[in-house]
C-alpha cells in the first residue's frame, strides 16, 4: 500500500478495520449476483458512519463533509463501492440545511439509528437529461396534499431506502421570471408511496448499481414534506449537489489509490523477458503520472470539502475536484488494466470491477463537459454555451 501521510488517520484507521470484514471477494461476489451489499450497509451504519453527518443533538456524529468524505474514499480504497450507500450523505446536506425543526425532529434521530434510510435524490428525467430546469415533473398542491405526476430517470437506491428527496415543478416554467425558480424539494416516504401513485423499474445497467425509472402518477404528498419554501427547491438542491460532487470527489480519490496499489504489486511480482514489467519505463511513467494527478486532485477535494463545511460556496471547487478525481481514477484504472495484461479481464482480479466502476464518473452525477461548461461560464465568465 502506498504510505502517505493522509488527515483524519483515526477515521481511516477505523473505517480500514470494518472494510477488512468486506474484502474485495465479497463485492466480487456481490457484483456477480447483480445483489446489493446489504450485510456491509448495515455494518457501517451500525457502527454510526452512515449518521457521521447528523448532529449529535439528534443521535449522530456532528462530523462534517470532510470527514464524510474520508469514509467514502476509504470504503473505495478498501476495493468496495460507495455507491450502494453516499446517498444519505450528501442528501443529509439539504435535510440539514434546509429542513424545518420539526422535519429534523421527526427524521433525524431515526436515520441515525438506522430506523430509516434517505439513501435517494431523483432529479434526472428521460427528456430533459441535464437541462434540470426544464424537468417536467410536476407537483400541485391541493389542500393539505401536493399531488405528484411525471417520470425521472436512474434514480438509485430507491429499492434500498425509506426516503427519497424529489425534485418536481410547483410553478409552470412559462410562469416564472428565472427558470431556476418555481420548483420545489419534498420529502417521500417510499414505503408509502410505492404502489400508491409511484411505480419502480428497475434499470440493468454496466455497473452493479441499483437505479431505477420511476413513474408518478397522482402520488400524494402531505404539504408538511416540502423542505423549505415552495419555488425555492432548485437552489436548496444544489448544496445537495455540490455535496454529492465533492463525496465521488473522494471516492475517485479512493479508487485511484486502490488501482495505483494493485498495479505497483502487480508490476513489481510480475516477470517477464527476465526482470519485474515494473523495471520499465513505459510500465513506470503512466502509473506514476495517474498518481500525481490523483495527488493534485485531491488538494481540490480537501478544498471543496473545506468551503462546503464552512457555508462558503463550493460550486466551482467542488465541480472542479469531482472533474480532476474522476479523470485521475480513470487515468489510473486504465493503467491498471493494462499492466494486469490479460489478468486485468478476469474477475478474480477484481480489476475489471473497478474499472467499470470509475467510468461512470466522467458521465454521473454530472458529465466532463457540463463542469467544463460551468467553468468556462461561471468562473470565467465566458458566455453561456447552451
Ligand atoms: C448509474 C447511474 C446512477 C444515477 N443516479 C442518479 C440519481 O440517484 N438521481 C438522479 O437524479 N440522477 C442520477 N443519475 C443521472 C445522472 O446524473 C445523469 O445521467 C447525468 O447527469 C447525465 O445526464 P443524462 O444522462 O440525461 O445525459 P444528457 O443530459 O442527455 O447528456 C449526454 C451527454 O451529452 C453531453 N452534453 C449534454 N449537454 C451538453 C452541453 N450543453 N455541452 C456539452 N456537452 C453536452 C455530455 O457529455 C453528456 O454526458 C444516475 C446516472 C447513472 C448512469
Amino acid at each position: 500500500m502506498i504510505h502517505l501521510e493522509l488527515p483524519h488517520q483515526d477515521i481511516r484507521d477505523a473505517v480500514r478495520s470494518l472494510c477488512e470484514e468486506f474484502p474485495p471477494e465479497y463485492f466480487r461476489k456481490i457484483d456477480e449476483e447483480r445483489g446489493y451489499p446489504a450485510q456491509f450497509v448495515d455494518a457501517l451504519t451500525q457502527a454510526g458512519w452512515m449518521a457521521a453527518l447528523i448532529p449529535q443533538e439528534y443521535g449522530g456524529s456532528g462530523l462534517g463533509l470532510t470527514e464524510a468524505s474520508v469514509i467514502m474514499e476509504e470504503i473505495n480504497r478498501a476495493g468496495g463501492n460507495s455507491g450502494a450507500c453516499h446517498g444519505q450523505m450528501y442528501n443529509m446536506g439539504t435535510l440539514l440545511r434546509h429542513g424545518s425543526a420539526a422535519q429534523k425532529e421527526r427524521y433525524l434521530p431515526q436515520i441515525a439509528s438506522g430506523a430509516l434510510r434517505l439513501q435517494s435524490m431523483a432529479v434526472t428525467e428521460p427528456t430533459t437529461g441535464t437541462d434540470t430546469t426544464k424537468i417536467k415533473t410536476t407537483a400541485v398542491r391541493k389542500g393539505d396534499r401536493y399531488v405528484v405526476n411525471g417520470q425521472k430517470v436512474w434514480i438509485s437506491r430507491v429499492q434500498h431506502s425509506d426516503l427519497m428527496i424529489l425534485l418536481a415543478r410547483t410553478t409552470p416554467l412559462a410562469e416564472v421570471t428565472k427558470k431556476s425558480e418555481g420548483m420545489s424539494i419534498f420529502i417521500v416516504d417510499l414505503r408509502e408511496a410505492i404502489g400508491k401513485g409511484l411505480a419502480v423499474q428497475p434499470i440493468l445497467n454496466m455497473v452493479n448499481h441499483e437505479t431505477n425509472e420511476l413513474f408518478f402518477e397522482n402520488l400524494e404528498i402531505p404539504v408538511e414534506n416540502l423542505i423549505g419554501e415552495e419555488g425555492k427547491g432548485f437552489k436548496y438542491i444544489l448544496d445537495g449537489l455540490n455535496a454529492e460532487r465533492t463525496l465521488i470527489a473522494a471516492e475517485c480519490i479512493g479508487d485511484g489509490y486502490w488501482f495505483i496499489d494493485k498495479v505497483t504489486n502487480y508490476v513489481n511480482e510480475r516477470v517477464v523477458f527476465g526482470r519485474p514489467i515494473g523495471q520499465n519505463q513505459g510500465v513506470q511513467f503512466p502509473i506514476a503520472k495517474a498518481f500525481v494527478n490523483i495527488e493534485a486532485a485531491n488538494l481540490m477535494r480537501y478544498q471543496a470539502c473545506a468551503l462546503f463545511d464552512a457555508n462558503q460556496p463550493c460550486g466551482a471547487q467542488a465541480n472542479m475536484a469531482k472533474m480532476l478525481a474522476a479523470d485521475a481514477s480513470w487515468e489510473a484504472a486504465n493503467a491498471c488494466l493494462q499492466f494486469h495484461g490479460g489478468f486485468g479481464f478476469a474477475a478474480e482480479y477484481d480489476v475489471e470491477r473497478k474499472f467499470r466502476e470509475t467510468r461512470l464518473y466522467q458521465v454521473a452525477p454530472i458529465s466532463t463537459n457540463m463542469i467544463l461548461s460551468y467553468v468556462a461560464e461561471h468562473v470565467l465568465g465566458l458566455p453561456r454555451s447552451y
